[in-house]
Parts: C-alpha cells; structure tokens; sequence
C-alpha cells in the first residue's frame, strides 16, 4: 500500500485513511487567538476583496469588450450555462495556465493520484471564495478528483485570472467571477454559486469571510446542512472568532491561515522572494550597497532583511518588541528608529501588521527619489490618505465610523501625483522633491509581482486537507468553534512537497522514539514548538 507521501514500504508518514483518527490528539485542537482585522462583519465588503493581486493578470483580455458577463448568453462545450464569465473562449489559454501551476503543487498532485482508489470528498458540496487563479484552478480540480462538487466565486474583484476562469467553466466548474467585478457583480456571484435550486452547500471554502457572512445574512437555514468552514485569511478567522465568542458560529471552522506551514511559507520564504521580484518590476533598481530600512522583523520582515541583505544591501531594522529587536541584532541587522536613518534610506519597507507606522512627517524628510513601499497589512501601515473615490463608495464603513478623516496625508494640495507606470507613483513636493511610492501603499507583492505557485501549493494543500478532515469527521469530534489543522496533518502537507527535492528524511528508531516520547509517525513536535 502506498504511504500518504507516495512512497511504498515504511515512511514516517502512515496516514494511509482520508478519515484520520485524531480523537487521542485533542491538545492538538487548542483554539488560537488570531491577529487583529481592520473590518467587523458590519462591512460590506472586505479588505481582501477590494486589495488588488496583479499577479493574476490576464493575458488575452480584450479592452473593447465592455459587455458584462452577467448580459451575455454563454455556453461551454457540453451546453452548460451553469456559469458567468468573462468568455469562455478563452478556455484553452487558461488550460495551459493550470497545466504550469500543476508542476509546481507536487501535493496536489499526489493527492488526485491517491484519490483514483479513494473519494474522501465523495458527497462533499463546495462552495468556494477565492482568488480564481491557475492555483486556485488546481486546488478545486483536485476537490472535483476526490470526489466533491464545487461552486465557486472570487473573494476579490480584481484578481480573477479571465482565462482560468474560462477554462474551469469549460470543463464544468460553475464559475462566477470575472477580473473587474463591481461590488453589486460581486455579492451577485456569491449568490449565484449558494442560491441554486435543486443544490445545497455542505462545506465552505472562504477566503476574508464574505462568502460565510452573505450565507448567515440570506440563507442562515443552509447551516443545517454545513458540516464546516475552511478560512484562509486573517480577516475571515478574525470574523470567524468573533462569531465564536459571541456563541453565533453554528459549525466547526478550521483556521488555515495559522496552521504552522502556511505561516511559514506565506510570510517568511513567499516575502523573501518576492520583495525583490516587487521592487525590481517597479522600479528596474539595483540592490547592491542601497541602504534600506524594513520596518517590523517579524516572518516578513525577517524574508525581506536575508533577501536584501543577500544582494548587498545596507539594512537597518526598526521593532518595537524586545525580542524580534534582538533577533535583528544576532542576525546582522542595525537596530534603529526610523527618525534616525529617514534622511539617508533609499527604500523604506513596512512590515508590521500595524497601522501609521511610516507618517507624513517621515515623508516629509525623505530625500529625493526614495522609494517607499509596504509588505504588510493591507494599506494601513504608510500613511497615504485614502483616494477620495473610496471615501464616497463607502461612506457606511466601520473605520469612518470609529475614526474620523485624518487630513489625508499625501493626498493634499501642495503634492503632485504622477503616474509614471502600473503602480508606481511619483509623489512630488514643491520644492521638486519627488518619492517613489509603489501600489499606493498596498501589499507590494499581491500588487506587482507573483507569489511563488510552491507556496500556494502549501496553502491549497492544507485546505484540502481541512476540508477532508471537517468533512469526514465523525460528530462530536468538532464542535461549533474555531480549530487548527491537527499538527500532524500540518506535518503530512510539508511531507507531502518533500519528493520535489528529493529530499530524504530521516525516521526516527524505535529506541529514538521511546526515549523522545514520540510516535515514530508523527506529530514530533508540541503545539507551543515555534519552528
Ligand atoms: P509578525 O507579527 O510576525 O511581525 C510583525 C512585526 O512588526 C512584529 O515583530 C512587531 O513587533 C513589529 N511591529 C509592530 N508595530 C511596529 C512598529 N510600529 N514599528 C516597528 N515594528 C513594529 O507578522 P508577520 O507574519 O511578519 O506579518 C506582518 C504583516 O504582513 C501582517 O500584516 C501580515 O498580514 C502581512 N503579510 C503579508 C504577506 C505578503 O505576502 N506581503 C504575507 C504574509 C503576511
């Protein structure tokens, strides 16, 4: 029999049943506080679905076609109309997307190959909200492999990669997305995939909560017949433990987004590649001797620091917690305050999770030419003063309601905007100094450039895990809370992307494990391990 990693004979890996048995693991379910989101389920629209993903770009998207998809009659090659796209004929370019993305999700694959004896998923009905990408594409291909059903909608308005999109529909996935969505196209998608007759919804795959948010507003009845909620996003696992604490969640969740993989490969190695791929597409610069200040050394600014540094750069760190300073200290890096060295960077980077860290008076002081980016949380962390389009489309939002209009920093009077290429703007004072300012301020990779397909490989894999796990548990094994992927299922994902390395590990004895206290198969490690 083959193991979960693929491989015959002995592995450290015996996890051969898609219903895994974890009931003598129940520390591993300990629920874990989450950080902070910026919109409270009162919102209308999250943060992950108004933040752009250009990675997702389309390549065959034709300008001069302005007619909605909701007004056109389409059909895919089998008659089916089950599906609203941008064109399904450009079905067979988004094939060949998907078939690249395959090469590099080595779990999803093995998954599919294991699923041609088992269908773990078999009567599952998933209705999905993502980023419809290449990606995304082989994770629900892979669902459909293990036997499930899935409808699915975007979770942002701008990343849907068109072609993808086509090419699900085309081979039967109901797809409702298209790049350029507009708010009402949005929550209309989100309907068309939940209020279906003759279908209903037994797991949720969401990503920022909008999809679990529109189910408990219009159809609360459905949660009769959902056995669980999979979350990737900081602000849907926010949401979803508000929902707990306030004793509404009516279904176990898992909480992808802190499963120690994710975590891992998102944040430190997903950052360390892409800071450079973000800031060498924007601004053709060279790294070697720039002196750059990241702020915040937590995972991500931990990638961004050994990436820069790796390439000659100067790097000084800011921090306001002991330990990540210190951490920044032993691996090389000046300790600094950010008034301290403002005059002299090149490039500013923030990378907090925290909000006004870089300030109009820091912008003020900056010489010319500098370049100012952000790597964290959505578009708080530069104050940049939000566009006025934005104050007027949603004058209803928690955070004007909790906080009234600072003047909006950068957006004034006396300082020029130019616009002198995709998300990169020069931002002019007048005395003629300009700053670089890259996405407005928003997430500098999601914005301009790709995030490596290995790591979305590990994401994907860990929601197809999690939704196995939810869907196959036996009642009572979850209840109406928020869980972590056990650790040993989060130890089975890394597992299964080893092969690509041809990596070989090395399994414990039986005298090793006796005197460790382990399973010789796993988990190794305890829930408070920090990696
Ligand atoms: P983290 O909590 O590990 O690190 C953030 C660090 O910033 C902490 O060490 C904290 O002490 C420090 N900090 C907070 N306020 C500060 C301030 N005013 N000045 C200096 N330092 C400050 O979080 P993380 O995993 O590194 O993630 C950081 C942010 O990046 C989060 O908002 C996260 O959602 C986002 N993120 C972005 C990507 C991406 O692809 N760009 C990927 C993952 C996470």
């Amino acid at each position: 029999m083959e193991n979960w990693d693929g491989n015959e004979g002995t592995s450290a890996f015996h996890v051969p049943e898609w219903m895994i048995q974890f009931a003598d693991q129940k520390q591993e379910f300990n629920k874990r506080p989450t950080k902070i989101g910026r919109r409270s389920l009162s919102r209308s629209i999250s943060q992950s679905s108004t933040d752009s993903y250009s990675s997702a770009a389309s390549y065959t998207d034709s300008s001069d076609d302005e007619t909605s998809p909701r007004d056109k009659q389409q059909k895919n090659s089998k008659g089916s109309s089950d599906f609203c796209v941008k064109n399904i004929k450009q079905a067979e370019f988004g094939r060949r997307e998907i078939e690249i993305a395959e090469q590099e999700m080595p779990a999803l694959m093995a998954l599919r190959k294991r699923a041609q004896g088992e269908k773990p998923l078999a009567g599952a009905k998933i209705v999905g909200c993502t980023h419809i990408t290449a990606q995304t594409a082989v994770l629900m291909e892979t669902l459909g492999a293990l036997g499930a059903q899935c409808r699915w909608a975007a979770c942002n308005i701008y990343s849907t990669l068109n072609e993808v999109a086509a090419a699900l529909a085309e081979s039967g996935f109901p797809v409702f997305a298209w790049k350029g969505e507009s708010e009402d196209d949005f929550w209309w998608c989100i309907d068309r995939c939940v209020n279906v007759e003759g279908w209903q919804p037994n797991m949720i795959l969401d990503d920022g909560g909008d999809l679990t948010h529109w189910i408990y507003k219009k159809y609360p009845n459905m949660f009769k017949k959902i056995k669980g909620i999979v979350e990737e996003s900081v602000t849907g696992v926010h949401r979803l433990y508000q929902l707990s604490k306030a004793g509404k969640l009516c279904v176990p969740a898992m909480n992808v987004n802190d499963s120690v993989t994710k975590q891992k490969f998102d944040n430190l190695y997903c950052c360390r590649e892409s800071i450079l791929d973000g800031l060498k597409r924007t601004t053709d610069m060279m790294f070697g001797g720039k002196q750059v200040v990241v702020c915040g050394y937590g995972e991500v600014g931990k990638g961004c620091c050994a990436a820069l540094k790796a390439m000659g750069s100067i790097v000084y760190v800011t921090e306001i917690d002991p330990i990540c300073a210190l951490q920044a200290c032993m691996d090389g890096f000046r300790l600094v305050k950010l008034n301290e060295v403002i005059r002299q960077v090149d490039i500013v980077i923030t990378c907090t999770g925290n909000k006004n860290v870089v300030t109009r008076e820091h912008l003020d002081r900056m010489k010319n030419s500098c370049i100012v980016c952000n790597m964290g949380h959505s578009n708080t962390e530069i104050d940049v003063g939000e566009p006025r389009s934005l104050r007027r489309w949603n004058p209803g939002h928690e955070d004007m309601k909790a906080e009234p209009w600072a003047p909006a920093s950068l957006r004034t009077p006396e300082l020029t905007w130019e616009r002198v290429r995709s998300q990169v703007d020069h931002v002019i004072w007048p005395d003629g100094k300009r700053i670089v300012l890259l996405a407005e301020g928003r997430l500098l990779n999601l914005s301009c450039s790709t995030v490596p397909t290995f790591v979305l490989s590990i994401t994907a894999t860990t929601q197809a895990l999690a939704l196995i796990e939810l869907y196959n548990a036996p009642e009572g094994r979850y209840k109406q809370d928020v869980y972590l992927l056990p650790k040993k299922m989060d130890e089975y994902v890394a597992s299964l992307h080893l092969p690509t390395f041809d990596a070989h590990l090395t399994e414990l004895t039986d005298e090793q494990a006796k005197y460790l206290g382990l399973n010789k198969n796993g988990p190794f490690k305890p829930n408070y391990y920090r990696y």
